[in-house]
């Protein structure tokens, strides 16, 4: 099997990188890298890989691939995918993008939660296999074991969402932000009898100034939050809160939003200053009053990845929070307690990496099935 490579260099494909690499992926297919910038450049160096890069615009050795995996955006999917298909490439295309999620023929990929799913597509003649929104994916990794046993109605998911989510300028911005606002306390800092308030006046000023820079978030993120991420779409929501209903039903296979048989998904998506962990509370409205006991076990014996974290103090400060969790596969969730709204009233906190779980996790994995050999 022939695989290409198109955008490896940005920030997803990174990631995705540095995990075929950890996971000696290369040595079951044969690699072919292509840029958009640098055709007949030196490629990346790995197993049974093509020593030059292609042109990501070179229709035909693009077709020649079995598949082609994409991390390099939407605009690029949108300009490639329908004249491939128009050309008649039967070939796989895996997506990190959101174009073509939810198209009909598309199935989104996290096979930890819907392996059966994408094996049947497979089966059916499905050739486009997508990463979900990283939220959503995250989710549902947390709350597989209670989705598993069909005890959910409902969940309400606020979020605290990394500046990565927003793209590798973001979290650069954010960093600047951060280092701008120190400079406005720099001097109240350094003298321990100066007024806090009086420094907090500095930053409010620095935050409201229009020296910080916002090229990229439009607004401060550091020392603030975003209560909006992606488009409005003009009903009150948020083009990222859609995506919760929309994509978790199609991700298990349920009906649409609204439609019998749909698990109800919805809430508020905030950005905060984390650099690529998102973080979600979770209001969950169970079908019946379970015992605490009985969730954590089918939480944590759900999948390899989730993490069910005590809920006390410690175990909470120190294991469920974006510091703890960067750059890790893990999925903890935790702060699981009865609300005091009565007993099928569960609360809960997740986090989980958005550039592993959330984005290129899913495609290699996905690789390796259409190879026949996911662990
Ligand atoms: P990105 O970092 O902007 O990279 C995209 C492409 O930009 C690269 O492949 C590269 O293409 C080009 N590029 C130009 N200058 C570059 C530079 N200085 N360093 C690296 N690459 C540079 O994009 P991304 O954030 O990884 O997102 C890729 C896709 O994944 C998007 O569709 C996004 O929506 C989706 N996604 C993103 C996230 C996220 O958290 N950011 C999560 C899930 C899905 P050439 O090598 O061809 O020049």
């Amino acid at each position: 099997m022939k695989v290409g490579f198109v955008g490896w260099r940005g920030m997803v494909g990174s990631v995705l990188r540095e995990r075929m690499a950890a996971e000696n992926d290369h040595r079951f297919f044969e690699s072919v890298f292509f840029s958009t910038s640098d055709a007949g450049g030196e490629a990346p160096r790995v197993a049974g890989g093509a020593p030059t890069l292609r042109d990501a615009h070179d229709l035909a050795a693009l077709s020649a691939c079995d598949a082609i995996v994409s991390c390099q955006g939407g605009e690029y999917t949108q300009e490639i995918h329908p004249r491939l298909r128009a050309a008649g490439w039967r070939g796989y295309w895996i997506d990190a993008a959101s174009s073509l999620r939810m198209r009909d023929d598309a199935v989104i990929i996290l096979d930890p939660v819907n392996r059966s799913g994408i094996e049947a597509g497979i089966r059916g003649g499905v050739r486009d296999f997508i990463g979900g929104n990283c939220t959503v994916s995250l989710m549902l990794l947390a709350l597989d074991g209670l989705v598993k046993a069909d005890l959910v109605e409902w969940v309400s998911s606020m979020t605290y969402q990394a500046a990565s989510g927003a793209g590798a300028q973001n979290m650069r911005e954010l960093l600047v932000q951060m280092g701008h606002l120190h400079d406005a306390a720099r001097d109240g800092l350094a003298d321990p009898q100066a007024s806090i308030l009086e420094i907090d006046r500095n930053v409010t000023q620095a935050l409201r100034g229009g020296d910080l820079p916002r090229t990229h978030f439009g607004v401060p993120l550091a020392g603030s939050l975003i209560p909006w991420i992606d488009k409005d779409l003009g009903n009150g929501m948020s083009r990222e809160e859609w995506k919760g209903g929309a994509e978790a039903n199609k991700i298990l296979g349920r009906p649409a939003m609204g439609r019998e048989g749909a698990l109800l998904v919805d809430g508020l998506c905030v950005r905060v200053g984390a650099m690529r962990c998102h973080s979600q509370a979770l209001t969950i409205k169970l079908k019946r009053d379970v015992a605490i006991e009985e969730i954590e076990g089918l939480m944590a014996g759900a999948n390899r990845w989730v993490r069910v974290v005590p809920n006390r103090r410690e175990d909470s400060m120190v294991r469920l929070s974006p510091a703890a969790v960067s750059g890790t596969l893990e999925v903890p969730i935790g702060r699981l307690r009865k609300l005091a709204m009565g007993g099928e009233y569960l609360s809960a906190f997740t986090v989980g990496d958005q550039l592993l779980w959330g984005a290129a996790e899913p495609l290699r994995r996905m690789v390796r099935i259409l190879v026949g050999n996911l662990e």
